[in-house]
């Protein structure tokens, strides 16, 4: 397999976000899907613990923090 990437992304700017194509189904999946559950929702396919999916589901989630720690005047 010459696949350099595991799972692949794609950046929307309407809803703003990124979301995950799923491997086996190709839906698109958003971190919010898989923050508590890491399987997709559409097709129940496992995706797994990787670094990329971590990054995916954290990103979003750091960037809230850092917003609402800003609004507070930190
Ligand atoms: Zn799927």
């Amino acid at each position: 397999m010459a696949n350099k990437k595991k799972y692949e992304f794609m950046d929307t700017e309407f809803p703003a976000g990124k979301f995950l194509i799923c491997p086996q189904c190709q839906e698109y999946i958003s971190y919010i899907d898989i923050e508590s559950f890491p399987n997709c929702p559409f097709c129940n396919y496992h995706l797994g613990n990787d670094p990329e999916l971590e990054d995916f589901v954290l990103q979003p989630l750091i960037e809230r923090w850092s917003r609402q720690f800003r609004s507070r005047g930190f």
